[in-house]
């Protein structure tokens, strides 16, 4: 099959959050099942020609925006897959195509400053994705499947069903639309319309009118042959009012094409017995590393490190999403606990100020760092006993899957991909992985860390959840399996609905 791989974000050329992780990842993983993949995404200020040994194409694209057309340039590089070639064993490079289109992308974010969005994020987007059909008439390529991912690529089973329906370049192309997170919606006003070039007619109820504004993630829900999302649990949760942010009702109505896919991890990336951010390497059978590790973390954090003493731990953006009123809200009862809290963040202000104070508050007891550091994330996830998601709610997050693997505990809520990935730990049967609690309230939660830490005294029970956890296998070749034969069936879907 033929797949052409487009999102907004994707490692290693740029990141905010999960999203970029599995842009980066899945694909390698497609191209390793032996298809055909390319990849497309804007080129950003952080997409740079020579770190990356990215190459003008000398091909450019005339893409029509409101009652303008406005010329994009067309870059392209290689995303090494580390798959073998079909040829004589060479290793196969994966095709990336760049939009560079300076007055939308170069800039110092993706979608915003610190004080908010940028103010033409329909522009930049819409562009984006009228931009990505255009690419693949000028380059040639006639896709199966094209896989959006989130809002800002939302347009393009839009486009596909209305302006190009009867383009006969793209008369054998199917979308496939994932939701990584129902909560970012790309909504516009209404009088932002004009930019799609597309009729009134669009913008109703069974279009992208949503409350009176423009909806980019409900054209995407709308109008693609299939929609996926990262967990099981979160493809029913958001058909529920609670979770399904005013989009339950459209998601309803394609029940029967929405599936759960879970997000698979990088274990090049995140390995302890690799990992090259670490100051000691560890592995299951050997665990002496992750005392050097913890050691190393505390030290950066100005602690004092012991054995006796559980360091539990956080690294997110720090949005309402991720559950810390609930944190805050244990935060004094925990401190009288005999245990370390380690918290490394960035997001909203008003969270910046409460984790600063408790900092002050507890200068012994707690190290907080705001900020975005991956290579401090990796020392967190092997230097930490265990590691807190409280969410409200969790598409799937990776940071349990990558704490699992580093024998670092998962403490969760059970909602979404962290209810599909942490099992509670049964000391009868010495089976689970993690401690999990479904009820949204502080005092769960804190029961809970108290369960873990009274486990954690038992150094034989400790050491079992340690081994099972790190011996759980998270790695992409499951899912990217079951993507492939969802590819197949939206493509035979459309051949069948042809005849
Ligand atoms: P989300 O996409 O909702 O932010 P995920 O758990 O799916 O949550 O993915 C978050 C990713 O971003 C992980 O790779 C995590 O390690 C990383 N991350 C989040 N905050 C930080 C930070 N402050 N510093 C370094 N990495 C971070």
């Amino acid at each position: 099959m033929k797949i052409l791989f487009a999102s907004p974000e994707i490692v290693p050329f740029a990141k905010t959050g999960g999203l970029a992780d599995v842009s980066g990842a899945l694909p390698k993983a497609l191209e390793k099942l032996g298809e055909d993949v390319t990849v497309i995404m804007p080129k950003y200020r952080t997409v740079d020609d020579k770190k990356f040994g990215l190459e003008y194409t000398g091909k450019n694209i005339q893409v029509p925006i409101s009652n303008r057309i406005e010329e994009a340039k067309i870059y392209k590089g290689y995303i090494n897959s580390g798959a073998r070639g079909k040829g004589q064993g060479a290793s196969k490079d994966i095709p990336i195509y760049f939009i560079d289109k300076k007055e939308y992308y170069d800039r110092q974010y993706l979608y915003g400053t610190p004080q908010g969005d940028y103010p033409d994020n329909a522009e930049r987007f819409i562009y984006f994705d009228r931009a990505i059909l255009e690419t693949c008439k000028t380059i040639g390529l006639k896709p199966d499947i094209i896989h959006c991912n989130d809002w800002q690529t939302g347009m393009v089973p839009v486009y596909l069903k209305t302006l190009y329906k009867d383009d006969l370049f793209f008369k054998d192309t199917s979308t496939l639309f994932t939701v990584h997170n129902l909560g970012y919606q790309g909504l516009f006003w209404h009088l932002d319309m004009h930019l799609t070039n597309l009729g009134w007619d669009i913008f109703s109820p069974d279009g992208i009118e949503f409350y009176g504004k423009m909806n980019i993630l409900k054209g995407g829900l709308v109008y693609s042959d299939a929609i996926t999302t990262v967990s099981k649990t979160y493809s029913q949760e958001i058909q529920t009012k609670e979770y399904g942010c005013g989009l339950d009702g459209v998601l309803r109505k394609r029940k029967d094409d929405l599936y759960g896919v879970i997000n698979g991890i990088d274990y090049e990336e995140w390995n302890p017995a690799t990992d090259k951010y670490l100051s000691a390497k560890y592995l299951k059978e050997n665990l002496s590393g992750k005392w050097d590790c913890k050691k190393d973390l505390l030290n950066i954090y100005g602690l004092k490190a012991s054995k006796e003493v559980p360091v539990l731990s956080v690294i997110s953006r720090l949005a309402d999403q991720k559950g810390f009123d609930l944190i805050a809200e244990i935060m004094d009862d925990l401190m009288k606990l005999d245990v370390q809290f380690i918290l490394l963040g960035t997001g909203e202000d008003k969270y910046h100020k409460l984790f600063e104070d408790i900092g002050k508050k507890y200068p012994s007891k707690a190290g907080i760092k705001i900020g975005f550091d991956n290579a401090l994330s990796h020392k967190i996830e092997a230097g930490a006993d265990m590691f807190l998601m409280s969410s409200r709610y969790e598409p799937c997050g990776l940071n349990q899957l990558y704490s699992l693997k580093y024998g670092t505990i998962p403490i969760v809520r059970g909602t979404g991909g962290l209810n599909d990935t942490i099992e509670n730990y049964n000391p009868v049967r010495r089976n689970g992985n993690g401690f999990k609690f479904t009820e949204y309230s502080s005092m769960t939660l804190l029961s809970t860390i108290k369960t873990a830490l009274d486990l954690y005294r038992d150094k034989s029970e400790w050491n079992r959840l340690m081994i099972n956890a790190m011996g759980e296998d998270f790695s992409w070749n499951h899912s990217a399996k079951e993507y492939v034969e969802l590819y197949r069936k939206v493509i035979n879907k459309r051949i069948k609905n042809k005849f």
